[in-house]
Parts: C-alpha cells; sequence; structure tokens
C-alpha cells in the first residue's frame, strides 16, 4: 500500500519540509494593498486594479495590465469617493484631466444591482 502525500514525513524526504516552507512564504508575502478611497489594506484578490492608459483610467479586470496601478474595493462607497474627489490623479501621480468613464460605467452597474 502506497503512503499518501498527507502523511509523508519530512525526514524521508528532506526539502519537502523547506518546499511548504517556502509555499507558506509566498503566500504571506503577498503584499497587502490599500484602498485610495477609504485608505483600509487588502489583498490584491479583494481590490480592484486601476490602471492609467492614455489619459484614461481603466479598470484592470485581472490586474495584468502593465504600468502604475492603484487599487480600490469594487464597491459603490469607494468608487465614488476615488472618482468624485479624483483620488487616481494622485494616485497614479498623474496630471491634467483623466477619463474617470470606465470607472463611471462600474459604478453606475454597481447601482444598478
Ligand atoms: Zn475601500
Amino acid at each position: 500500500m502506497r503512503r499518501s502525500q498527507a502523511v509523508m514525513r519530512s525526514e524521508d524526504h528532506p526539502g519537502w519540509e523547506q518546499q511548504q516552507r517556502g509555499l507558506w512564504e509566498a503566500v504571506r508575502m503577498d503584499p497587502l494593498r490599500t484602498c485610495v478611497a477609504c485608505r483600509v489594506k487588502a489583498v490584491r484578490g479583494e481590490l480592484l486594479r486601476i490602471v492609467l492608459r492614455e489619459g484614461r483610467l481603466e479598470v484592470d479586470e485581472r490586474a495584468v495590465l502593465p504600468g502604475r496601478g492603484a487599487w480600490v474595493h469594487p464597491t459603490v462607497d469607494c468608487l465614488k469617493l476615488s472618482v468624485s474627489r479624483r483620488i487616481f490623479a494622485r494616485a497614479l501621480k498623474a496630471s491634467g484631466h483623466l477619463d474617470a468613464s470606465p470607472l463611471e460605467n462600474r459604478l453606475e452597474k454597481l447601482m444598478d444591482n
């Protein structure tokens, strides 16, 4: 009968424990992001990433777009606050007018629900 992974002991498999610790470190090291609106810290998965592209604030749904990003809770309160106070311009160190229409659309959709 083969022993399952779950009962594998570290002395039988040097390096296994170290590997587990490495995974744990990776999770723990996932840096917390601060919501630009309410300034509460959260892990990436709970926040929406916003990037600046050609003067337009784009919602980076999968958090994959290059460039500087700002993070915000995908909630009516936080989106509203960040759009109305032009917080993203500051967070993204942008000057001039920023087109926030993608965010406004997002907000409208949220409020419809
Ligand atoms: Zn927030």
